[in-house]
């Protein structure tokens, strides 16, 4: 893998399907998206702890049992996980050389072959609610390791940790693996074609109507004093 080459995120290609714009200022000009479009995050504070816990059990060669009964094993590798989880699982385009890589929480196994992409989410709702954005994610963790020639399912599995407090103030968490299926990897070539277009290209992408920090811009210079 040459390191000289454009390094483009899954995070980044998730910003190009949701506004070509934001992405071509943030990849090609490093100007970021405002804060505060997306919520809230406590899932860096829950990740590191749910990485020791699956690793705790590969290194013991024990499945956890809520993953055992949904006929799901841990992959074994843990070196090669740590690298897909430090730089990312990456994949050179052969014609945009360009390296698209995407950094995974963990990865399933099942029937020991193929490879079933999984991330860890946590929330404080009552309420979990599966946001395409989070299809999207395992998508293209599953087409990252296709493009590596690993057999991967198209199913993907969140890991849930819902968090509340009780009338006591005492932490109740709960654990839930939700499916997520048919997962589309295929789609993923032509997208990443017009995403390369746009990132090459000088013409700036057209902003979100919808959105409201590209309308307060544009509102900003259109003003007459
Ligand atoms: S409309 Fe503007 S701020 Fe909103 S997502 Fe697109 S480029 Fe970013």
């Amino acid at each position: 893998m040459k390191n000289n080459l454009q390094k483009i995120s899954r995070s980044q290609i998730e910003l190009f399907i949701e506004c070509p714009r934001c992405f071509w200022l943030q990849a090609k000009h490093n100007i970021k998206r405002p804060e505060g479009i997306k919520g809230g995050y406590i899932g860096s504070k829950y990740d590191p702890l749910l990485k020791a816990y699956f690793d705790k059990h590969r290194k013991e060669n024990k499945t956890p049992e809520e993953l055992l009964k949904h006929n799901l094993e841990l992959f074994p590798n843990l070196n090669q996980l740590k690298s897909w989880r430090g730089s990312g699982i990456q994949f050179e385009h052969p014609e945009h050389k360009v390296i698209y890589y995407g950094k995974i929480d963990d990865i399933l196994v099942r029937e020991k072959k193929f490879l079933v992409p999984i991330d860890f989410k946590t929330t404080i709702s009552k309420e979990f609610l599966i946001r395409e954005e989070y299809k999207r994610q395992l998508e293209i963790y599953g087409y990252l390791l296709k493009k590596n020639n690993i057999e991967v399912l198209n199913i993907g599995v969140l890991y849930v940790i819902k968090i509340d407090i009780n009338e006591n103030f005492e932490k109740i968490e709960e654990r839930t693996i939700y499916f997520l299926e048919n997962l589309d990897y295929d789609k993923y070539d032509e997208i990443l074609e017009n995403l390369i277009k746009t990132y090459r290209s000088s013409n700036e992408p057209e902003y979100n109507p919808n959105c409201e920090f590209c309308q307060r811009d544009f509102q900003i210079r259109n003003l007459s004093y």
